[in-house]
């Protein structure tokens, strides 16, 4: 089969690309290092994900979001954000979003699932699984990729969606920021004694950061960043001693808690590729931007940076003009980092801030509470990136 655009890596992103362009008719070949059961039925990686309203529309357009069952979508309603020791917390609420809540709350493992099972009817989208990419070219005209059995593609489109650690940012010489927190995050669920009325907690101790997010039946999704090498002996823990570390660090708001998955560990390492394209090649997901989970960014702008790509692809097919040409990838690329760069940068000065343990720092993260809480204009921006609700 000839390809009109090959897609390395079957990842939420990669997917989601795939199934918004598949209405074009075009020839779409995916290629993935994964057995395509795995895809079909992907195993619990411990992430829950915080979905804004744009997602929701997005995928409710491409179809996927009827294929996750409610029961297995969780609301947030509330955030609050505390500092330290202290009971000042930064709030937002979904009434003064407008909105009946705030985001909602899907585990990874749902979202790959739906993904992959919305664009099996497609008679033009072929998964090729098992295979790794083991080098890629382009030029003018085409791009080629070599694969591990020996074989080559060749398509005028490529789209790299294989993750933040891409090797094939790499093989096409695009250089990229990366910057090692030092830190790993550690994921899990756990079951609550007391209801936690959907409301998420950011709480940014001295040393690690705790997030308590809210999920259906009397759970809650844990998420710990702490420095990597105290990770082992957390890691490590029982599971009893576990809880009880949980418990005492948030107060017993809960009251008794229990693990209900194991624990997850994901090293902190946040990329930005110097640009998103290059002659008859382009980046999406995290091979274009892998973000700190602190703010819940990662795979919403995965998904938009997708949808963005797909939408300047069905206008240039529209009006006959090559869909891989350098305008139609330049101008994505120009959205899309326009819409990326301010919120890496702040995350991960965010992130610098509140893992800062100089008087300045606490100084600075209180004032940032209390502007949070009082200026209009401050708590608009934020509650609007929070839902991304007016986005069109
Ligand atoms: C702890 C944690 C919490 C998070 N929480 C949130 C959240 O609340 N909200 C949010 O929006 N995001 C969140 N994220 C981010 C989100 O999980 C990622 O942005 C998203 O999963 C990235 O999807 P992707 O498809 O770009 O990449 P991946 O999921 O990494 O998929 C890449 C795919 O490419 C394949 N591949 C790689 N190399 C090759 C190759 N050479 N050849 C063929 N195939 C290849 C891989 O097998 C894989 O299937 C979180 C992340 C973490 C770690």
């Amino acid at each position: 089969m000839e390809q009109d655009i090959i897609i390395i890596g079957a990842g939420p992103a990669g997917l989601s690309f795939a199934r918004d362009i598949a209405s074009t008719g075009m020839n779409i070949t995916i290629l993935e290092k994964q057995p395509e059961k795995v895809l079909e039925n992907p195993p619990y990686d411990g992430r829950e994900i915080a979905l804004t309203h744009l997602s929701r529309r997005i995928m409710s357009n491409l179809g996927m979001w009827d294929l996750i069952p409610n029961s297995n979508i969780s609301m947030i309603k509330t955030a609050k954000i505390l500092n330290g020791k202290s009971p000042y917390a930064l709030c937002f609420d979904h009434d003064e979003a407008g909105e009946d809540t705030l985001g909602y709350m899907i585990s990874n493992q749902q979202i790959r699932k739906a993904a992959y099972r919305s664009l099996k009817d497609f008679n033009n989208i072929r998964i090729m699984d098992k295979t790794e990419v083991t080098n890629l070219s382009t030029d003018n005209k085409e791009g080629w990729v070599k694969l591990s059995d020996g074989k080559d593609l060749k398509a005028p489109l490529i789209i790299a969606a294989d993750s933040r650690f891409s090797a094939t940012r790499r093989m096409m010489g695009i250089s990229t920021s990366m910057l090692d927190f030092g830190r790993t995050c550690v994921v899990c669920t756990m079951s609550v004694q007391l209801p936690h009325n959907d409301t998420a907690y950011e709480c940014f101790h001295f040393g690690r950061t705790l997030a308590v997010l809210p999920m259906n039946n009397n759970q809650v999704s844990i998420v710990i960043t702490l420095k990597s090498e105290e990770s082992h002996d957390l890691l490590s823990m029982s599971n009893g001693d576990f809880a009880m570390d949980i418990e005492r660090r948030i107060e017993s708001k809960f009251g008794k808690m229990e693990l209900t998955s194991k624990l997850y560990p994901y090293p902190l390492v946040a990329t930005f590729a110097k640009t998103f394209n290059k002659n008859r090649f382009a980046m999406i997901g995290d091979a274009a931007v892998g973000m700190h989970p602190v703010t819940a960014h990662g795979f919403n702008l995965g998904l938009r940076g997708a949808h963005i790509l797909a939408k300047e692809i069905k206008t240039a097919m529209t009006c006959g003009i090559d869909y891989a040409s350098h305008t139609i990838l330049d101008n994505y690329s120009r959205k899309h980092r326009h819409i990326c760069a301010p919120l890496y940068h702040g995350t991960n000065a965010l992130v610098t801030l509140y893992t800062r343990e100089t008087t300045t720092a606490k100084f600075a993260r209180r004032a940032l509470l209390r502007l949070g809480n009082h200026i209009g204009p401050a708590r608009r921006l934020i509650i609007n990136q929070l839902t991304e609700s007016k986005v069109a």
